[in-house]
């Protein structure tokens, strides 16, 4: 791979020749083919002068002949050199600028919205890493037009269901099919309800993407947060009877965090613990740490996660079941929100599981503070 700046060296080498070449190929021709017969001509009169007045004379006209076929010659021989000279540079440079000309027409193609453009790699070294980095920003852009068509997509499906069943309540009513009472107005309100949630979610999820979700980074004892969430949900894994174990930690658990979003986080996570184990199963919160990380683990005993779904349970929309979570009014996109908030923070939310029916674990890890 050669590099441009002996590409351009080369190119204005082969300039300079290229003009010392025509230059001295004029200054031949002019010399053989003017000087004899505008100097031979004085020479022969200087020759045939008699007196010393004629002998002057002539030597001024051969002088000035002289002068004039030298300068003739130069001035020709130059502007030989300046055109073939500027010609030549032109056609190296148009060479050497082609790829950056490739690269100019195909993000103009990009900003037109033909976002599968992609140029040739070129063999000169920095133009190279040009064009690579090019076709990478390309790819980029492409995934991104491609994630917001799905999310399109996936937005219009997820209104379609609630909307389809409250248009099905709405006619049923209207055709008399279905009684006017109490239960087809709690079942209508639910759907309603369903589209708040939906509708809520994706605005939290438009914020947190945008990175206008404010984070308030401060030294903070997770041990604190993990308790206040645990309390809070406590009711609401005894009215599943459910066991929760909490394990506080045997060192301390500073981290650099938002108080708020991690216990966002964790209300999520100890949440979809809590909705996906069945009544009788058991929560367990554990921290673990090390000299960069404070972890806090909840597992649960619950449905698990099939191996080919655990990649994917971060992804909006995304839900292993989807005719369970459309009954239980799930979403698909806390974790997403969850795991964003987390990486905001400099930290991680990974899920693990050993398969369906084998549970589940959601590690949250935060930067320790005194890191
Ligand atoms: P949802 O509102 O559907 O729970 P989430 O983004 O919180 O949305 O979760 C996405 C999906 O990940 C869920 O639909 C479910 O399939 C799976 N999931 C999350 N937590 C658990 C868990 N503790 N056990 C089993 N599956 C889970």
């Amino acid at each position: 791979m050669r590099k441009l700046k002996w590409r351009i060296a080369a190119a204005h080498m082969a300039v300079v020749i290229v003009g010392v070449a025509v230059a001295l190929l004029a200054a031949w021709i002019i010399a053989t083919a003017l000087v004899p017969s505008s100097i031979q001509s004085q020479l022969a009169t200087l020759r045939q002068a008699q007196s010393q007045e004629a002998i002057g004379r002539a030597t001024e006209a051969l002088t000035a002949a002289f002068g004039r076929t030298v300068f003739t010659a130069v001035a020709l021989a130059a502007l030989g050199a300046i055109v073939t000279g500027v010609a030549s540079s032109l056609l190296l440079a148009r060479h050497i600028l082609r790829p950056l000309q490739a690269i100019g027409t195909s993000s103009q193609r990009i900003a037109d919205g033909r976002y599968d453009q992609r140029v040739a790699v070129p063999d000169v070294e920095e133009l190279a890493a040009l064009a690579v980095n090019f076709n990478q920003m390309a790819a980029a852009l492409q995934d991104v037009e491609r994630q917001r068509v799905a999310l399109i997509a996936n937005v219009a499906h997820e209104l379609r269901t609630p909307l389809t069943a409250l248009g099905g309540y709405l006619e049923g009513l209207m055709d008399g099919l279905l009684p006017a009472d109490p239960e087809t107005f709690a079942q209508m309100s639910q759907e309603t309800r369903r589209l708040k949630r939906l509708v809520d979610d994706l605005q939290a999820l438009s914020r947190v993407e945008a990175g206008q979700v404010p984070l308030e980074m401060e030294r903070v004892d997770l041990r604190q947060i993990v308790t206040r969430v645990y309390n809070q949900l406590l009711p609401q894994a005894g009215s599943k009877d459910l066991a929760v174990r909490l394990h506080p930690p045997s060192t301390t658990a500073q981290v650099m965090a938002d108080p708020d979003r991690v216990a966002q986080i964790l209300t999520n996570v100890l949440g979809n613990a809590i909705h996906y184990t069945p009544e009788g199963g058991t929560i367990t919160v554990e921290f673990s740490g090390s000299r960069e990380t404070v972890s806090v683990s909840v597992s649960d005993t619950g449905i698990g996660i099939p191996a080919d779904a655990l990649p994917f349970v971060f992804e909006r929309f995304y839900r292993a079941d989807r005719s369970r979570a459309h009954r239980s009014g799930g979403s698909g996109i806390g974790l997403t929100i969850a795991r964003r908030l987390a990486r905001d923070m400099n930290g991680e939310l990974r899920a693990e599981s050993e398969g369906p029916g084998k549970g589940s674990t959601f590690v949250l890890s935060l930067a320790r503070a005194d890191a």
